[in-house]
Formats: structure tokens, sequence, C-alpha cells
């Protein structure tokens, strides 16, 4: 059997909370591979426009080539229309077996797990592994754990993570604003931003 863990984002850009993120989790949980798994998120044409899916799969390759832990995958970015969290699960399944899957997430992403689409069979084909994240209080999200578990009869557990307070988000704005980023992300991806001038006004 293989531990694998699956940490989706839009990774725009990837910075040190995913990273952290995903680092606790191979460690807690004895992954064997995390997968880094960069989506196609449908608002993010209207986030930010210079931005290609190129470009965030480019800035996933610098930040984790030297971490063996991590495993880029690009499951959801080569499948044609619509992606669903569900539909990559039953891929893997199928293509893994004998494997057991993890999908990593932090707290927001928690608060909002009951509008996924098909989130009931999400819950049958993977172990969640939830993180604290700024601005969520960890009783409120053990509270969340909790009612999920009991709502979708879901295997949820908590990461333990040092909460890192970072964004794309806020990432994107700093760049914006001519503010630095460094030691938010590595310095491989802040080169790369700076080289393609992503994310300037
Ligand atoms: P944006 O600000 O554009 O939404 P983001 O920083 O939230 O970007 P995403 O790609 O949306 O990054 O997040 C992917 C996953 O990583 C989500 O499950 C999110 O909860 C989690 N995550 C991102 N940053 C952190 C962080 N600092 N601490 C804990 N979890 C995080
Ligand atoms: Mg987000």
């Amino acid at each position: 059997m293989k531990n694998i863990g699956i940490m989706g984002g839009t990774f725009n850009p990837i910075h040190y909370g995913h990273l952290l993120l995903a680092e606790a989790a191979y460690e807690q949980f004895k992954l064997d591979t995390v997968y880094i798994m960069p989506n196609k998120n449908p608002q993010y044409r209207m986030i930010s426009s210079n931005i290609s899916v190129a470009d965030r799969v480019a800035m996933i390759g610098l930040a984790i080539c030297e971490n063996p832990h991590f495993t880029l995958s690009t499951e959801e970015i080569d499948r044609e229309g619509a992606t669903y969290t569900v539909d990559t699960l039953k891929n893997l399944t199928m293509k893994m077996p004998d494997s057991n899957f993890y999908f990593i997430m932090g707290a927001d992403s928690l608060f909002h797990f009951e509008s996924w689409y098909k989130a009931d069979e999400i819950v049958k084909m993977c172990t969640i592994l939830a993180a604290s994240r700024a601005s969520h209080v960890s009783a409120d999200i053990e509270s969340q754990i909790d009612y999920l578990a009991a709502k979708y009869n879901a295997d949820i557990k908590l990461l333990n993570t040092p909460n890192l307070d970072i964004s794309s988000h806020s990432l994107r704005k700093r760049i914006r604003g001519g503010n630095s980023v460094r030691y938010l992300l590595p310095d491989s991806v802040e080169q790369y931003i700076k080289k393609h001038h992503l994310y300037e006004e």
C-alpha cells in the first residue's frame, strides 16, 4: 500500500504556506509522496490575466525541485473541460488501486468543503488532512472537522503546523505595490516572477 498526499491549489504563486503544509503532511502521516497538483481555477482568469498555466507550473517546479518528498502532478491541468476533485480521485484510484489517498487542505478550504462538487463521494476515496490558517482559530477548525466527519462519515484529521499568514493574494498585492516578497516564497520563485514581470501592474 502506498500513501499518497494530494495538495491541490491554484498556486498563483506557490509560497511557503503551501510548502510547509505539504511537508507537514508528508512527515506526520508517513506519506510516500505528496502530489502538488495545480488546478484550473475557473475564476482564475479574472484574478490575473498575465499568468499562464505554464508560469504556475514552472514556479511549482522551481519550488519543489530540491525536495524529494514532492511530485508535481499535472493530472488536473492536462484534463479537458471542468475538473472536479471527485474525478481526480476516481482517476487516481483507477491508476493506483494499491494506494491510500490523503487530500491536504488549509482551514479556509475545509470551511467551504460542503460546497465542493460531490463532497459525499470525495470523502469515500480519501482521508482529509486539514491545517489551521490565519484567521481561523483552532477550536473552530476542530468543531468543523467534527461536523463534517459526522455529516459525511468522513475521515478528517488535523495537521499540526505553525501558522504562516501567507496567501498568494497577499503576495500578488505586495508585488503590484512594489513591496518585497522575500522570505515568503522560495528565492527561485521570486527570481522567476521578477524575470517574467509577473503580477506587476
Ligand atoms: P489565494 O490567495 O489566491 O486564494 P492561497 O494562498 O489561498 O491563494 P491556494 O492555491 O488557493 O493558495 O491554496 C491551495 C491550498 O493551500 C488551500 O487548501 C489553502 O487552504 C492552502 N493554503 C494556502 N496557504 C496556506 C497557509 N498559509 N496556511 C495554510 N494553508 C494554506
Ligand atoms: Mg486560496
